[in-house]
């Protein structure tokens, strides 16, 4: 039997897969960070020993054993976290950068107001609203929630028409809800980075992320688009850690439009996109986080591989449980498989596979073939 100590380096509130590759870089640092889970079977809260369960006081509780805390999910209250940081505790992005992630319609002003592109936008408190839009910009309307909803819920639809756009907005009433215009998306970026206290930073190679549903399929490095775009793009996304001070992983997604790069939303902390970084990079984003929030130095970003590609092991109504299909997949040489413990719904995220090498084609059907063996299904787009 041995003590825990008394106060852990390292809290994270969140326990799902994020947490969970999060954990796994912090342990190899030597670290055994503590975890704020909502439910037992939490991704990262199965493979901790003592894991925090979710009650009203519990992110206080965590605050005060660790002495530095991330956040990695969005259902956390924003109050209560600026109300722990003005007491002195630290939570790192910081609420500058939380406040900026967690609040869509916040994120949108803060970039606009830096003359930064996004969509246009509005803030939906009436059907009124929805149709005033409309009536400017033309349908479809994109509507997002503007707080990121429960693990798993929808929070972005496309509607035609009137009729779809207030049956959407009945169905949220209760969930502050906003509209954008659509853009024509050639293709989508993600730029990710590493930023310490102080202000170092460490840019990852730019991801091209290609969806399928709206949910995030398929990420590729090098992402096809020229140099001039992703120096932009790399460009943008510096200004703005700097400019919320971020520490830690910072994601900025972009939709490349015929006009140029949009930018889309921003995420704080090891991002979807970034997963391909644990085979394809020197350092993952996972340990870049642990050492930037704990004010380490940070590792290199660089690109290991010519190409490298991710992609999303995500459950279908079979409800096929790919723990199952482990074997089969494990058998496409050079793939790696990641599963995060998580039982099969549809539209679930439940592992996700990389497959690394000098041809990008090549490395392409590979990713695909391990995550159609997961899923039990023929190898397909
Ligand atoms: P989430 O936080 O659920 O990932 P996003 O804002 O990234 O939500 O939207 C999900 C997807 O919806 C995007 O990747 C993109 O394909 C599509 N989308 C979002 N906003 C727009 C828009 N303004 N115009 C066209 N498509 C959009």
């Amino acid at each position: 039997m041995s003590d825990l100590p008394t106060l852990s380096q390292l809290g994270i509130v969140g326990a799902g897969q994020i947490a969970r590759m999060t954990q796994q870089a912090a342990l190899k640092l030597g670290m055994t960070p503590r975890l704020l889970a909502e439910d037992l079977g939490d991704s990262a809260a199965q493979a901790a020993s003592d894991a925090v369960f979710a009650h009203p006081d519990a992110v206080a509780g965590l605050v005060e054993e660790c002495r530095v805390v991330t956040v990695e999910h969005e259902r956390v209250d924003i109050g209560l976290l600026q109300a722990l940081e003005d007491a002195g505790h630290c939570i790192r992005p910081g609420l500058k950068t939380i406040r900026a992630a967690f609040d869509k319609m916040h994120q949108r002003r803060i970039l606009l107001n830096r003359s930064l592109p996004v969509p246009v936008f509005a803030e939906l408190n009436s059907p009124d609203d929805l149709i005033d839009f409309a009536t400017v910009f033309g349908w479809p309307v994109v509507i997002k929630s503007i707080r990121a909803g429960q693990a798993g819920e929808r929070n972005v639809w496309i509607v035609e028409s009137r009729a779809e756009g207030l049956r959407v907005m009945s169905e949220q009433a209760g969930r502050p809800l906003m509209a954008e215009n659509f853009q024509s998306i050639v293709s989508e970026l993600v730029v990710i980075l590493a930023r310490r206290p102080g202000g170092n930073v460490r840019v990852y190679p730019v991801v091209e992320s290609i969806q399928r549903d709206l949910q995030r399929h398929v990420m590729r490095t090098p992402a096809p688009v020229g140099r001039e775009i992703l120096n932009e793009a790399r460009t943008m996304a510096t200004a703005i850690a700097e400019h919320l001070d971020a520490v830690g992983i910072l994601a900025v997604e972009f939709f490349l439009t015929p006009d140029g790069l949009i930018v889309n939303e921003l995420a704080a902390r090891p991002h979807n996109a970034g997963h391909g970084t644990i085979e394809g990079c020197p350092t993952s984003q996972f340990e870049n986080h642990v050492r930037a929030v704990l004010d380490l130095p940070l590792g290199p970003t660089w690109s290991a591989h010519k190409a490298v590609v991710t992609r999303n092991v995500i459950g279908g109504y079979d409800h096929v449980d790919p723990s199952r299909n482990l074997a089969e997949a494990l058998a496409v040489e050079g793939v790696s498989v990641h599963l995060y413990g998580k039982i099969a719904a549809p539209g679930r995220k439940l592992g996700h596979v990389t497959a690394v090498g000098d041809d990008l084609e090549q490395v392409d059907e590979m990713a695909m073939r391990a995550e159609a063996a997961l899923l039990g299904r023929r190898p397909s787009w």
